[in-house]
């Protein structure tokens, strides 16, 4: 008899050829998670195990591993030997705290000589034995006594299934290049991708001195705390500075936003192309601002000739982000209030639906290809973490 804890993936996303390769980075990526704590992490047939650890660790670990992408559920069990005596003699131990209960019998393991239903009523009949105050309820219970007979001679006798965040095991798809401002929007969007398998670097633009060191740190904390999801991030740091400036001091104020958008876009394409990463990401939500209006998204989505551009919050209400951002420990780093590079220059009236052949017009009063290089040749890189996925 021993503790351990029940790891369980979605198997849905695991099938077919590339199972074992999905179910080796998800195991990896369970061992980073939890390697604060000592403990053993295992793979056994359709779970993974974690055994060999601390009592006062056990629910550190559940709350670390269930964050991990890939994760479907988990259950702190105990593991015992499968045999009918051994099964029920540890039934026969059980106290209720509570009236009503029920026992749900699984049986993996086909070799096990009583089916399920069976098996059901007889354990059931011996807790009733050692519990006369309760009795069983299938619909209405307050205890549920899991017992899962599973291979390899292993039965998981538990009371509770934790949810786990679910998604893909970071790693099974190829990486993308988050935008990451110092906002609420970008840290979730980067999240959402990393959950749907995508590893993350990030590049951030800021505007020293008109931006703050401290926005640059907040920078690098919400990287930090991605990185808790997603394994190291590498996270390019540009200086917009001079772009802002020429902007500012060519173009039609009203274009400025779209502009330094189009120029986002190439600087992260050149660097996405650079480091064989697949997409980008940003964290727009259609109609949050003026910049992200359809024909806003239009002009800059155009001047990406090669990489998609990414928005997994497009469709997302502000409410809906912040629930995430709040859930998944963005949200106090986010609401720091230190100015976005964005913020600077910033409009009074900017323009909601630019159309190209005017931002064109614009645009054309830079250098836009010596600003892209220029940029490009002092970018500053921070590592999060050590570990790569
Ligand atoms: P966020 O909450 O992510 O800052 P937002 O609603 O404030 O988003 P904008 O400031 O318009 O929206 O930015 C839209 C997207 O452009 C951001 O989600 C982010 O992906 C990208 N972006 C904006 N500013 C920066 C920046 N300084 N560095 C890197 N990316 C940025
Ligand atoms: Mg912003």
């Amino acid at each position: 008899m021993q503790k351990a804890i029940l790891v369980r993936y979605s198997e849905i996303f695991l099938k077919g050829k590339n199972k074992g390769f999905f179910e080796k980075e998800l195991l990896n990526n369970i061992i980073y998670a939890v390697r604060d704590y000592e403990c053993t992490v295992n793979k056994i047939s359709g779970r993974f195990l974690i055994t060999n650890y601390a009592d006062k660790s056990e629910n550190k670990i559940i709350n670390a591993a269930k964050n991990v992408f890939g994760v479907h559920s988990i259950s702190p069990t105990i593991m015992i030997e499968t045999s009918v005596d051994n099964i029920r003699k540890y039934i026969s131990q059980i106290k209720l705290q509570t009236k009503t209960f029920r026992i749900t019998v699984k049986r993996a393991d086909k070799s096990f000589p009583i089916n399920s239903t069976e098996f059901s009523k007889v354990l059931g009949e011996i807790v009733l034995d050692n519990n006369p105050q309760s009795v069983v309820n299938l619909h209405t219970y307050e205890t549920e006594i899991f017992v899962d007979i599973r291979e390899q001679n292993r039965t998981f006798i538990f009371y509770k299934i934790i949810n786990g965040v679910g998604g893909m095991p970071v790693g099974s798809s190829g990486k993308g290049l988050l935008l990451l401002s110092g906002g609420i929007d970008s840290p979730v969007a980067g999240f959402l991708m990393a959950k749907r398998g995508m590893p993350i670097s990030a590049l951030h633009f800021q505007s020293i001195p008109y931006t703050s060191e401290m926005a640059k740190e907040k920078v690098k904390t919400l990287a930090k705390i991605l990185s808790d999801y997603t394994g190291n991030i590498k996270l390019y740091i540009c200086s917009f500075t001079k772009i802002q400036e020429e902007i500012h001091k060519h173009c039609k104020p009203e274009y400025m936003i779209t502009i330094m958008r189009r120029i986002m876009i190439r600087i992260a394409e050149k660097i996405a192309i650079d480091n064989n990463l697949k997409a980008i990401i940003t964290g727009e939500s259609l109609g949050q601002v003026a910049s992200q209006t359809i024909e806003s998204i239009t002009s800059t989505n155009i001047v990406a000739k090669q990489t998609p551009i990414l928005r997994p919050c497009i469709a997302m209400d502000k409410e809906e982000i912040t629930e995430i951002s709040k859930k998944f420990n963005f949200f106090e780093t986010s609401i720091l209030p230190y100015e976005d590079c964005c913020t600077v220059f910033l409009p009074k009236y900017p323009i909601i639906k630019p159309r190209l052949e005017k931002v064109e017009i614009e645009e054309n009063k830079l250098d836009i290809e010596e600003l892209v290089t220029e940029a490009l040749n002092n970018i500053e890189i921070v590592e999060t973490d050590n570990y790569d996925i």
